[in-house]
């Protein structure tokens, strides 16, 4: 995935009819976690209104605390991929943490008869979890997501891209989601987002950046502006291909990340300013 001196190779690809690449941007606005089937529907219904055929569903979560929710898993698979067809959503982030999380989402599907397709995310907590990464690289049916480690130098991060395509697959695109650090940091991690065109300029892969775990909080600036848009207009100007953001419903009620998540009525002024970011670009 590396980008070598007279490399003149394209990059990106196309997945269920939405292309990827160093060029366009997909927004991938979604639930954090999946949790009720009416706010699943809640938020399919904004997206498809307002015209994005990508979304975020998270079903299996990787928590830091082993008493905090951790997913419906399996469980939810068949009734989130239901409506994301029913919504004309062809493309789902959503994170596994287990190997065996491919097949749980590959048989669901295909007992559907497919009616959206998946995006593997590896989160932040697995950008060195080799064993999962090669697992992943060996299935060519879904593009992967890979998040930057939070704690790990960008070019390990960037070897863990290298092990997705040394076992076969090249269908990834590249998540920038804040460092972590304690320097007197008003956000949950430093956002690194000035790092997208160093990618771009690095690797052939399209590269995300997920504002929502970056910034962690709901925080605005005087004039009312959340910290959460500033970023996302921050990564989009800086050449971002696609945003992972969260949204929610209610909020208050989301099992994980509520304090980050954006709302519904607060889409459509969002994705019009990644649209106008994205043209300024
Ligand atoms: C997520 O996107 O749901 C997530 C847990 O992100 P990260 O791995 O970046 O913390």
């Amino acid at each position: 995935l590396g980008r070598h001196k007279d490399d003149q190779r394209q990059s990106g690809f196309t997945y269920n009819g939405v292309e990827f690449n160093q060029q366009n941007l997909n927004v991938f606005a979604g639930l954090c976690a999946v949790d009720v089937p009416e706010h699943v529907e809640m938020m399919m219904k904004a997206v498809e209104e307002h015209g994005e055929v990508c979304t975020r569903m998270g079903a299996y979560k990787p928590r830091t605390n082993p008493y905090s929710f951790q997913g419906h898993g399996k469980g939810c698979l068949p009734w989130v991929f239901e409506k994301a067809g029913k919504h004309g959503i062809k493309v789902i982030a959503m994170e596994i943490t287990h190997e065996s999380h491919i097949e749980e989402i590959d048989t669901c599907l295909e007992k559907l008869g497919r009616p959206t397709g998946v995006m593997l995310q590896v989160g932040t907590r697995n950008t060195q979890n080799f064993e999962l990464l090669k697992a992943i690289g060996r299935q060519s049916t879904y593009p992967v997501l890979l998040k930057r480690g939070f704690g790990i130098t960008l070019n390990e991060s960037l070897n863990a891209a290298e092990y997705l395509a040394s076992e076969g697959n090249s269908n990834v695109i590249f998540c920038l989601r804040g460092m972590k650090t304690e320097a007197g940091n008003p956000h949950r991690n430093m956002v690194d987002f000035a790092h997208v065109p160093a990618v771009k300029r690095l690797t052939r892969m399209p590269v995300c950046v997920d504002p929502s775990h970056s910034v962690g909080t709901r925080d605005a600036s005087p004039d009312g502006i959340l910290d959460v848009e500033h970023a996302t207009a921050q990564g989009v100007i800086a050449g971002a291909n696609m945003v992972l953001v969260d949204f929610h419903p209610k909020p208050e009620k989301a099992l994980v990340d509520g304090p980050q998540a954006l709302l519904m009525h607060e889409l459509p002024a969002y994705l019009e300013d990644i649209r106008l970011c994205h043209e300024t670009w």
